[in-house]
């Protein structure tokens, strides 16, 4: 072979070669991209995974916010709406009034004995109660309107009103009315009056704040009328509140002065009226205004937290200033009123006691009157102080008889000496014939069970005649004297 051919030899087996390494680079080529083709479809397959899954947990968690909202805007006990969503819904509202020119009323609803309702029947109880006040409040109202329970037994509704100068009252009234029916617990019924206040917007006032202390002082108005009703706010309960504020500013050096001061009134035994007893009646002179009435200055002493050392003071003034007419006088007895508030002042027992041991004076000369309407309010707390009172020998009378309600069964199970029948049963049975037959029956049932009966308010000879005729015993009223200062002896 010569030359050239060996060359030519030479080229092709390196050809060959070359040829040969192409294809085997262009397979592993091909390999590499095929594993790259799966990887990237696994990729691919992952990422759909992936995105499955986020849109999933997005969706678990949009449902849980939703129902996290959900329950902080409804009371979870009564599925209405809670206190959250009544001020968000209040706050609109107020802006909606000012904007849109739209009217509405704010009424707040609060159960009056809903305390002694759970004393009897329990916590369990107590929730049936609440549920039963919801669904009467949502049967009474529209769905556009904003039903809420605030807490406790405390209910608010937000209502829109047509026109400026409508009133709710009759939504009102019907609340009220509608409570009137029992509440079934268990086979039994429970009695459960509510008392409404309510304020207008923007009549009464464009301020949310000030709008629900408007409907809170209507509300504290219809309760301090009984129970059972309805009161619009109006500026003379607002100037009232005024006047007490003012009153409460001076209060708390009043109790650092003689200013408040005990007045007695005698309680005498009809037949000859010669007196008995007397009943001590708080008095307040103000240095400007005068006389201020017992009952202002103890819703005064409440609002300004010195109830219990306004009534306390009074307490301790009274036995320490009757303290020689009793010593002297072993049967003549003093009387002295005790507050609802009174019945839940836990170290007032043991206070009383001390007082009456320091002065000598003997427990059974001591009458602690506890209107009906106080004992209903709260019969468990009124059983409290009378056991403990009354094993140390302190009496009770129930005051005011015969206009507060009350379950005859029970308050016969509570330890009175003395019922003292209410004044407008002596003032109309003079002229009434139905009158004179209540306050008769009432006369001999108190004989029946033993008690003494005191009738209030006579205040002619006409009226104590009366009273005597129905077999009366004991009387009490200005014909016979007006509450006046003790004398010193
Ligand atoms: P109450 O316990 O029913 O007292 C009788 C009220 O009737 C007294 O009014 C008395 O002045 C008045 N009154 C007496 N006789 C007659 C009468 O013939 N005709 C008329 N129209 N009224 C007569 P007062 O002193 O204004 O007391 C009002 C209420 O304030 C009392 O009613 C009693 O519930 C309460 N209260 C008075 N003092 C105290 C006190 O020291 N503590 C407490 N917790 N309450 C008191
Ligand atoms: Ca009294
Ligand atoms: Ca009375």
């Amino acid at each position: 072979m010569d030359d050239v051919e060996k060359i030519i030899a030479r080229l092709q087996r390196r050809c060959g070669r070359e040829r040969n390494a192409r294809i085997a680079a262009e397979e592993i080529l091909e390999q590499k991209s095929r594993e790259l083709f799966d990887v990237n479809q696994r990729l691919a397959g992952l990422n759909e995974q992936l995105e499955r899954q986020v849109a999933e947990r997005t969706g678990a968690l949009e449902a849980e916010r939703a129902h996290a909202l959900a329950i902080a805007e409804i009371d979870q006990l009564t599925g209405l709406k809670n206190r959250h969503s009544y001020k968000n819904a209040l706050g609109q509202a107020v802006g909606q009034a000012a904007s849109a020119g739209k009217f509405f009323a704010l009424l707040f609803i609060d159960l009056d004995n809903f305390k002694a309702l759970n004393d009897t029947y329990g916590h369990g109880g107590g929730d049936i109660v609440l549920q039963q006040v919801a669904s009467r409040l949502k049967s009474l109202t529209r769905a556009r309107d904003h039903v809420a329970r605030l807490g406790g037994d405390e209910f608010a509704i937000l209502a829109e009103i047509d026109a400026e100068t409508d009133s709710p009252i009759n939504l009102a009234d019907r609340i009220v009315d509608v409570f009137n029916e029992p509440i079934p617990i268990d086979h039994r019924s429970a009695d459960c009056g509510v008392s409404v206040g309510f304020a207008l917007c923007p009549r009464h006032s464009s301020d949310a704040g000030e709008l629900q202390r408007f409907a809170d002082l209507a509300l504290y108005s219809a309760k301090s009328k009984g129970r059972g009703n309805a009161v619009q706010f109006d500026v003379s309960i607002g100037s009232a509140h005024r006047f007490r504020l003012a009153l409460a500013a001076d209060l708390a050096s009043a109790l650092e002065t003689a200013a408040l001061e005990i007045h007695y009134q005698p309680i005498v035994n009809l037949l000859d009226e010669r007196p008995v007893g007397m009943e001590a009646l708080l008095r307040w002179r103000h240095p400007d205004r005068g006389w201020i009435d017992p009952l202002t200055v103890l819703k005064t002493a409440e609002e300004c937290g010195l109830f219990d050392q306004v009534s306390r003071k009074c307490i301790e003034l009274a036995i320490t200033q009757a303290a020689p007419l009793l010593i002297t006088n072993p049967s003549f007895w003093l009387s002295i009123n005790l507050a609802e508030q009174n019945l839940r002042d836990e170290q007032l027992a043991a206070h009383i006691n001390d007082i009456c041991e320091r002065l000598n004076v003997v427990p059974s000369q001591i009458r602690f009157e506890i209107t009906e309407q106080a004992l209903i309010r709260d019969i468990h707390a009124a059983h409290e102080i009378m056991s403990e009172l009354g094993n140390r020998g302190f009496r009770f009378a129930i005051d005011d008889f015969g206009i507060g309600y009350s379950n005859m069964l029970t308050l016969s199970r509570l330890p009175f000496h003395t019922i003292k029948i209410d004044r407008s049963f002596t003032q109309e049975a003079v002229d009434n014939h139905e009158t004179r037959t209540i306050a008769s029956a009432m006369i001999n049932l108190g004989h029946a069970l033993g008690l003494d009966v005191i009738v209030e308010g006579v205040e002619t000879a006409q009226q104590a005649h009366m009273m005597r005729e129905l077999g009366g015993h004991m009387a009490q009223g200005y014909h016979f004297g007006r509450p006046s200062k003790l004398e010193p002896s």
